[in-house]
């Protein structure tokens, strides 16, 4: 499809979401996966109150915003309740407070410190909040999340501690085509997984892994959220709050 910048948000999901949906539908059979057993975060970050407003109106609702400021703006235009908020961008620990004030669930969550941070605050405002555990499985320096050797350590400490509930794991893969190093670093989240969730009760089984360029490897690979931004509105327009 154009795109022209005459295109609207609304006229562009027309075509791009059941596309979209097409390819995780596709990507679930291949994997011998349940039909919807991955869910879509349209990530919206970068983007204006029109696409929010196209994503709610094509009836999305998890998006994935990766700045506070802006995810406070959108939460505070739309509404806490018009959709699942899901705070996917690094997270600076002196903005925990405002972190868990606007997002329903922190998929960055990515070291033992930060989370000590978010329990804290959730603690201090009687809050349960959904977390997940952001692991680097690449080992890039560019990328955050606790490190492949300590993670397994790391999480279980973080799965104890009060007013967090670890719903699973979080990773992004780099930035290449090569499908050996894509499944590598996302086989490698899953596997970390099952020993987690074998290990420690009631951890959560989420794998939030998977985007615009990678998500049918991280389907294959067990992703139970793939975050969406690219094949659903096209290039960041640059927007900020
Ligand atoms: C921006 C972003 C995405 C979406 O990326 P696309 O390539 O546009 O689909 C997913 N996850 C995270 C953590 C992001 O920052």
């Amino acid at each position: 499809m154009s795109s022209s910048p005459l295109t609207t948000y609304a006229e562009r999901l027309t075509e791009a979401l059941p596309r979209v949906r097409e390819q995780i539908a596709r990507a679930e059979v291949v994997a011998g996966r349940a039909e919807g057993s991955v869910r879509l975060i349209a990530v919206t970050k970068s983007h204006p109150f029109e696409c929010v407003e196209a994503a709610l109106g094509a009836g999305l609702r998890d998006l994935g915003e990766n700045r506070i400021e802006e995810l406070e703006a959108k939460v505070e235009h739309f509404g806490a309740d018009t959709a699942t908020w899901h705070m996917i961008g690094r997270l600076q620990s002196r903005k925990t407070r405002r972190a868990i004030a606007v997002a329903d669930v922190l998929h960055s969550v990515d070291s033992l410190k930060l989370a000590q941070k978010v329990s804290g605050a959730a603690a201090h405002d009687g809050r349960l909040v959904e977390v997940l555990a952001q692991v680097n499985t690449s080992g890039e320096e560019s990328k955050g999340g606790f490190t492949v050797d300590s993670a397994f350590d790391e999480i279980a400490g973080m799965s104890e501690l009060p007013g967090l509930r670890v719903k699973g794991l979080m990773t992004m893969a780099p930035f290449v085509d090569d499908e050996a190093v894509l499944t590598t670093a996302f086989a490698s989240l899953r596997e970390l997984s099952e020993s987690l969730v074998a290990a420690i009760d009631g951890f959560g089984t989420e794998l939030s892994m998977g985007m615009t360029n990678d998500l049918n490897v991280a389907i294959r690979e067990g992703s139970t959220m793939v975050r969406v931004g690219t094949a659903l509105f096209g290039p960041r327009t640059g927007y900020t709050t």
